[in-house]
């Protein structure tokens, strides 16, 4: 039964577990950072960045906090008092955490940086490491599609014909790309992901990127697919496409 708005509820447990998992995050950076192997290094450093933020954050930000999904009901955890763009396992829905509430978030939402999830078409593509970064230069994609170098998958997707950022009529036609890897028992798999055709009007670019998701639901692993900036739009997508988040598998 969906309802406008639930209530949240600060957690003295999960501030708990929080500053635990921070503890362990900075000490096991402490250590990693020492070694000589130059990945372990910086994985150890972004360790002792996080756990610090992870144990100070209650301080500045308030308790997180526990509530159900005004939508379907499940269980949704909050870092914080504030927190925004939430992603519901349970039903794909956003939402935000404010003033002791959870609430959808508000549809017309675009964000500076992509930030709402929509899945793939790839259900063996669920954890992901990244080698490099995302980008979205042509040439190199058609470099790839050209030479055929390792698993290039590029995306048949149903693209709503409208700027994924704004809305407004499309002036031109976008591709991406992002090299993965995907982790295997004895090694990584390496990937390259492509999209085509994505529209955008003639004022916006870099609207949506492949990357990894998570979801405010606890117990939830992450998985791997698109993040728009517009809500509007990723809701768009998702109904025009049929593909599921991997962890509804
Ligand atoms: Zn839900
Ligand atoms: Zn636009």
């Amino acid at each position: 039964m969906a309802e406008t708005e639930t209530k949240l509820k600060p957690s003295l447990l999960l501030l708990a577990r929080n500053l635990a998992i921070g503890a362990m995050a900075a000490a096991g950076g402490y250590y990693m950072v020492q070694t000589s192997e130059i990945v372990v290094v910086i994985l150890g450093a972004g360790l002792l960045l996080v756990g610090p933020v992870m144990v100070l954050m209650p301080l500045f930000m308030g308790l997180p906090a526990r509530g159900v999904c005004p939508q379907c009901g499940g269980t949704i955890e909050t870092m914080s008092r504030d927190d925004r763009n939430l992603l519901c396992r349970g039903c794909d829905s956003y939402l935000d955490a404010g003033q002791g509430k959870l609430r959808r978030s508000d549809p017309n939402r675009v964000e500076a940086e992509p930030s709402f999830a929509a899945p793939s078409p790839w259900s063996d593509i669920t954890l992901v490491v990244y080698p490099t970064v995302a980008f979205s230069a042509s040439d190199k994609i058609q470099d790839w599609l050209t030479t055929k170098k390792g698993g290039v998958r590029v995306m048949e997707a149903r693209w709503p014909q409208q700027c994924v950022v704004c809305g407004a009529k499309p002036a031109r036609f976008d591709e991406m790309a992002r090299q993965i890897a995907k982790p295997g028992n004895v090694m990584d798999t390496e990937i390259v992901v492509a999209a085509k055709g994505i529209p955008y009007c003639g004022a916006h670019k870099e609207g949506v990127v492949f990357e990894r998701i998570d979801s405010a639901t606890p117990g939830a692993s992450g998985c791997f697919g698109l993040k728009f900036r517009s809500l509007t739009y990723r809701n768009a997508f998702m109904s025009a496409n049929p593909w599921r988040f991997t962890w509804h598998q």
